[in-house]
């Protein structure tokens, strides 16, 4: 099926206007398909347009009174024709239900054989479970009603009435773009509560009902202080009635905005311990999605290109209110630590694009930016506008842009001329050295017989200007910062050079890759330690990782700076960042696994024995130990518990991980797994066995079939099986699939839609193999145009980060 292009939806925009949607979801049925109704009136200009549905069976089309032919349906489209000024459309269809997580999702709880729905529209999957006019820009208010068995309820965008056992009334919405359309239905676990005026719930699986009800009130909390901080920044309040946050099985993102009914992956739902930082984390996610109310819901982008309004924004906001108004903390290191270095990678990729991009793609296209340009860079630049324009500008124009456009969409020229007309000056210059160009400059520091210069290189001929603080540390804890503007190839700051290390952008306020000085570089491993402040040990890392992927520093020594800095590292948050940044890239990366992998275990262990019992630290370390130790004595007397470390709870999570560690050692098997899933019957258990059984030996060529050719496979265990498939330890045992990812990838496309399927792509391409010979076929697969978007995107990240393993192994051998 084709996608949409931005200029047939410019054109069904001009062409028709939308009154309204009247639909009826029957859910009674016990095969894999249900039947949907849609109703819609609406106006036209033009004689012609089409309506989208991708059904099973098309069932009947009635426009103003006549039957049409059904058969006239083409790939998702049924041509309109005879339109009249104002028009009533009605539209039947069977439809199936997803496995991957979008459209009307329809997954079984291991644990009780409970059935569970919710539906998921972004981007193009909205007509996989009601027919509609699919695209941002036709907005119009929804009545929803379902008829389900009896013991289900059902939530969505309007407050839910039960009418009669087994059926519901959904309460007319206010206008919504069909992309954040959706419809909860299932045995659902459900907690209300009320704050300002504004009826609130939380819902979630029956087997997942006592950790949600043990986290209920932190997640209240989170959301009543965060509806406080957006009500006292925006002029409107929150419009969209009640306020659900669904925790929904086999979500294949964090959390989606759906106006009055955000739906969250359920495996936020904690079932054990967890760190701060995954708390936290969870935490912004709530307030990420609020933020979406506003900015993504009430105003809407016109086309995909403008998502960075929608997903910069909420992004920026997640991090400001949680950090402003909630009770969590931390989160700007957070951010430094893991959404900036992901955005930092993303902008040095082969498929960087501008946070706005002019580039039109389509609806399926605009799906592979959702990446850390979309999220990380164009929260970083709106953090940087913030602080440049002061707040009263900035929220002045952003309540003229919310207000001007309420229920409406708009763009980014829109959202600059209100900015402008708030006060806001120079504007072009900035968005064309922040929004409209790609690429990252780098700021180098240099000491000098006088003092230090910082350089400025550019990819380009954007000459951004670079608002920062420079900071000098020593060892003995003495810190100094002064603040500097780049406005020219170099400046010179008016600092001492005397200091141990010294950061440029110490407090992480610009977009730029960092260089250290050679001395500061020699005395980080002393010097590191004595730095308080959180967000500049993230800076000083983000360097050192950036300066180890473009092969200019000895990933030896960056894994000596480690475990140097790890006995006085006090942030899981930190911990977590490096060990998976170490596993990811370095160890069998940038480094031969048996190499790396001894030091970094033996640093987690003397690490471990001095966390305090019971703390995220304890756990964080515990994690990273499990994954890369080889002593399975350990591992054993962890499992049966004789002799895990004081403090530590060995979950049903925990065991898992001791498992798939003892599997990929080659002392656990099928078995065992058997054994562990007997132990924990739940759908979480399920997945973890999924990964597990991936991991086996013998289980390769059964896992790989899963992957490639069942589209049964849910999303949690598909993502899981890819995620236990490769491991640099098994480097001999995988070495048959490696080509064969080339061909056996591209066909999923056709038993998976969305975003699962360029998810499945990162996970299982062969990223631990380090090899000139997959240049030639990853180039071939990225360059075939047949083959689906994400696939390509995937690929091309996979083509980057191995080209950048060639060049470190080439250079430091
Ligand atoms: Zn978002």
């Amino acid at each position: 099926m084709r996608a949409l292009t931005v200029e047939e939806a410019r054109q069904r925009a001009t062409d028709l206007a939308l009154r309204s949607y009247e639909v009826a979801f029957d859910l009674t049925g016990d095969g894999d398909t249900f039947v949907t109704t849609s109703r819609i009136r609406f106006g036209a200009t033009s004689s012609t347009s089409w309506v989208d549905v991708k059904p099973e069976r098309l069932i009947s089309v009635e426009l103003n009174g006549q039957t049409l032919d059904t058969g006239a349906l083409d790939g998702g489209r049924f041509p309109l024709t005879g339109l009249q000024a104002e028009n009533d459309l009605v539209v039947t269809a069977e439809l199936k239900y997803a496995a991957d997580g979008e459209g009307l999702q329809r997954s079984v709880d291991a644990a009780d054989g409970r059935v569970y729905t919710y539906g998921m529209s972004s981007l193009e999957s909205a007509p996989r479970y009601f027919p509609c006019f699919d695209q941002p820009d036709l907005k119009a208010p929804y009545t929803i009603t379902v008829k389900c068995p009896g013991d289900w309820i059902v939530l969505g965008n309007g407050a839910a009435t039960r009418t009669a056992p087994g059926e519901w009334t959904l309460a007319e919405t206010k206008p919504l773009s069909t992309y954040f359309v959706t419809l909860v239905a299932g045995p659902y676990h459900q907690l209300r509560s009320e704050y300002d005026g504004i009826p609130l719930g939380l819902a979630c699986r029956q087997s997942l009902k006592e950790h949600l009800e043990r986290d209920a009130e932190d997640l209240f909390r989170t959301t009543r202080d965060a509806f406080d901080a957006y009500h006292r920044m925006f002029r409107a309040r929150y419009p969209f009635g009640e306020y659900w946050q669904v925790f929904a099985p086999d979500f294949n993102l964090g959390a989606m905005e759906n106006p009055g009914c955000v739906t969250v992956s359920d495996d936020l739902v904690f079932r054990g311990p967890v760190t701060d930082a995954e708390r936290s984390t969870r935490s912004r996610i709530l307030v990420h999605e609020m933020a979406h109310m506003w900015f993504g819901d009430l105003v809407t982008m016109k086309w995909w290109n403008d998502m960075w309004l929608n997903e910069s924004f909420a992004e920026y906001m997640a991090h400001r209110v949680a950090e402003d108004a909630t009770s969590y903390q931390g989160n700007w290191v957070d951010f430094a630590f893991v959404r900036k270095w992901w955005g930092l990678q993303t902008d040095q990729s082969s498929s960087t694009h501008p946070v706005a991009p002019d580039s039109l793609k389509d609806a399926r296209q605009s799906l592979d930016d959702f990446d850390g340009i979309s999220y990380a860079k164009g929260a970083a630049v709106l953090k940087q506008l913030a602080k440049y324009l002061g707040d009263d500008i900035f929220l002045k124009g952003v309540n003229a842009h919310l207000e001007a456009h309420e229920y409406g969409n708009a763009d980014l020229h829109e959202f600059i001329a209100k900015l402008t007309e708030a006060g806001a000056r120079d504007l072009d210059t900035w968005s064309d050295q922040w929004l409209r160009t790609s690429g990252v400059d780098t700021i180098t520091a240099e000491r000098t017989g006088a003092g230090i210069v910082l350089h400025r290189s550019s990819p380009d001929e954007s000459r951004r200007l670079h608002k920062l603080s420079l900071g000098a540390y020593d060892a003995d804890g003495s810190a100094a910062s002064v603040d500097v503007v780049i406005a020219g190839d170099a400046a010179e700051v008016v600092l001492g050079n005397d200091a141990g290390v010294v950061v440029p952008d110490a407090g992480d306020d610009t977009w730029a890759k960092i260089r250290l000085d050679p001395t500061s570089l020699a005395n980080l491993p002393t010097v590191l330690p004595a730095i308080t402040d959180g967000t500049t040990r993230a800076v000083i890392w983000n360097s050192i990782r950036d300066a180890v992927a473009d092969a200019e520093l000895d990933p030896r020594q960056a894994l000596e700076l480690f475990t140097a800095a790890l006995p006085h590292e006090d942030s899981d948050v930190a911990v977590g960042s490096l060990v998976r940044w170490l596993e990811e890239r370095v160890l069998g990366g940038y480094l031969e696994y048996d190499e790396a992998r001894g030091p970094l275990a033996d640093a987690l262990g003397s690490k471990l024995a001095t966390t305090a019992p019971g703390s995220s630290l304890q756990l964080v370390t515990a994690r990273g130990l499990i994954s890369t130790t080889n002593d399975i004595a350990l591992l054993r007397s962890w499992l049966d518990s004789s002799a895990a470390p004081d403090g530590l709870e060995i979950d049903a999570d925990l065991r898992w991980a001791l498992v798939l560690r003892l599997v990929r050692l080659g002392e656990f098997g099928a078995t065992e797994i058997d054994a562990e899933l007997d132990r924990d019957k739940s759908t979480e258990g399920v997945v973890q066995a999924s990964r597990c059984r991936a991991a086996l030996p013998d289980g390769k060529e059964a896992a790989w079939t899963r992957i490639m050719t069942d589209p049964s496979v849910g999303v949690q265990e598909l993502l899981a099986a890819a995620d236990g498939f490769w491991h640099p330890g098994q480097a001999a045992i995988t070495a048959p699939y490696v080509q064969r990812f080339f061909t056996d990838i591209p066909p999923t496309a056709d038993i998976r839609a969305g975003m699962v399927v360029g998810l499945t792509t990162a996970r299982i391409a062969p990223r631990y193999v380090i090899d000139a010979d997959l240049v030639g076929p990853a180039e071939a697969l990225v360059a075939d145009g047949s083959v689906n978007s994400g696939i390509r995107r995937k690929t091309a990240n996979f083509l980057d980060d191995l080209r950048r393993a060639l060049a470190v192994r080439s250079t430091f051998g």
